[in-house]
């Protein structure tokens, strides 16, 4: 298995380079030559598959070059780490299903891609000799996880920027309480979009870029797109044995694309399975537009109480246009063109027409956000996150009798206190691994939002 980029067949990549490589040269994103089609016994042989034996035989498919038992090793010290044995399990509550994914260090879904990546870096650092140093802003739970998932690892340093004392303070503190040497928090005196900026520019310096090897754990990378495969097919397996039904749903909080792209890969490799996936968007309803009326034009992004989703360009929908468009990497470059010069894209009725065949998509208000953290709360007993909410408002539009709905749980309530407790009209028990955070010891450098000094400050801790 080869990977290529989205824009051309001029580049191909082994797995270990897509791990460590962001963008193709031309500027496309990585993706696999092709999605392997499971046959009906391979799914019947892979239905009672605890969740790490899983997710073994689905990246063998696409990493042949690493070995089995390396793969096995990486894959059981990624997820020993997580509060469930089950990794990510699925509960019915009332009359759908909450897939859990926050039982890992940082209560969120990401995770489960992060903490895999992190075993990979160190593995394939450490087969070479190499050293990398991870450079990241964040507006919250990526930060977080990416933190988690290589502390105390050789070969990597992170730096990772946010803005000062405007991240929740609980995503603040999962980053700033993680003391080890390698972790470098700066909190930024600026926005978001200054953090951005700044990491932009050291990444377009390329002499800067490639001493301090310099890389990104975004959400392009396909290794984390290829860990989240696991969930969709694990669960399905799950449901459709426990409903007795040949066909579940899943409803899919998304921003930038990455997970419900990994549950359109999980939808091919089975074939038949996945009815259809949901996807829910908060205000910021690019994409909700895209699906439902084939209008994909940028907007201004509006803050909301699901932040991971305040976003406008998915920086993943680029792969799924190029299935969309017919693994046609011409056009894709094309489309990917005419979208940077003209901030939107339009589709005809036949492609949406094809895009339907696999979504169905549904924008959720900050209102509708909080009623049904309340309602659902009442109905069950269950505490929806804000985000985790967005899709459970968007897949219970969408219920049908016949058909089981999974909604995927992307990050715990805890991680949004306020909000919860807003929606709930009082406040709740967090677990004690949140609530003690404000007791541990804190450490990050505040630093002005100049690129200048945020690049002085790396060349002296950098690891070379
Ligand atoms: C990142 C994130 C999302 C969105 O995931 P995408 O892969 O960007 O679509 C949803 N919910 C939470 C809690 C997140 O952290």
């Amino acid at each position: 298995m080869y990977y290529f980029s989205t824009r051309s067949k001029n580049f191909k990549f082994t797995f270990t380079e897509t791990v460590f490589e962001g963008l193709a040269p031309d500027g496309g994103l990585i993706i696999p030559e092709t999605i392997p089609v499971l046959s009906s016994e391979v799914i019947k042989s892979w239905s009672k598959l605890d969740y790490v034996n899983l997710a073994w035989e689905i990246i063998k498919l696409y990493a042949p070059e690493l070995h089995p038992d390396d793969l096995k090793k990486i894959l059981e010290k990624s997820y020993q780490v997580f509060r469930h044995k089950e990794i990510a399990p699925v509960v019915k509550v009332g009359d759908i299903y909450i897939l859990e994914l926050f039982h890992g260090p940082t209560f969120a879904f990401k995770d489960i891609a992060l903490q895999f990546l992190g075993n990979l870096f160190e593995y394939l650092l450490t087969n070479t000799g190499e050293k990398i140093n991870i450079l990241g802003a964040t507006s919250g739970d990526t930060g977080a996880s990416a933190i988690h998932a290589v502390k105390s690892k050789e070969n990597i340093a992170i730096f990772i920027l946010y803005p000062h004392n405007r991240v929740s303070s609980i995503q603040a503190l999962m980053m700033t309480t993680v003391l080890d040497p390698n972790v470098h928090n700066l909190a930024i005196e600026g926005s978001f979009d200054d953090c951005q900026r700044i990491v932009k520019e050291l990444f377009m310096d390329h002499t800067f870029k490639k001493t301090y090897k310099l890389t990104a754990v975004n959400s392009i990378n396909f290794a984390r797109i290829l860990a989240q495969i696991v969930y969709y097919i694990y669960t399905y397996f799950r449901v459709s044995e426990l409903e007795k039904k040949r066909e579940v749903r899943f409803s899919v909080p998304t921003g930038n694309f990455g997970d419900i792209f990994a549950g359109f890969i999980a939808k091919r490799m089975l074939g038949t399975g996945i009815e259809r996936l949901i996807l829910a968007t908060n205000e910021n309803d690019i994409l909700a537009r895209f699906v439902n009326k084939g209008d994909y034009s940028v907007g201004r992004v509006i803050p909301t109480i699901s932040p991971a989703m305040d976003i406008q360009v998915a920086s993943n929908f680029e792969r799924y246009l190029y299935y969309l468009l017919g693994e046609d990497s011409e056009k894709t470059a094309k489309a990917m063109q005419e979208f940077q010069e003209k901030k939107r894209l339009s589709f005809s009725e036949e492609e949406v027409k094809i895009v339907q065949r696999d979504f169905l998509a549904r924008a959720v208000s900050q209102r509708e956000t909080l009623e049904t953290i309340r309602d659902f709360y009442e109905k069950t007993g269950y505490i929806l996150d804000p985000h985790t909410a967005v899709g459970v408002k968007a897949g219970l539009t969408f219920k049908e009798k016949n058909i089981p709905l999974i909604c995927l749980a992307t990050a715990h309530p805890a991680k949004f206190p306020e909000t919860v407790s807003q929606a709930l009209g009082r406040s709740f028990t967090l677990p004690p691994e949140i609530e003690s955070l404000t007791r541990k010891p804190q450490r990050y450098e505040v630093l002005e939002a100049d690129s200048n000094e945020v690049r002085a400050y790396i060349q002296q801790r950098a690891l070379i």
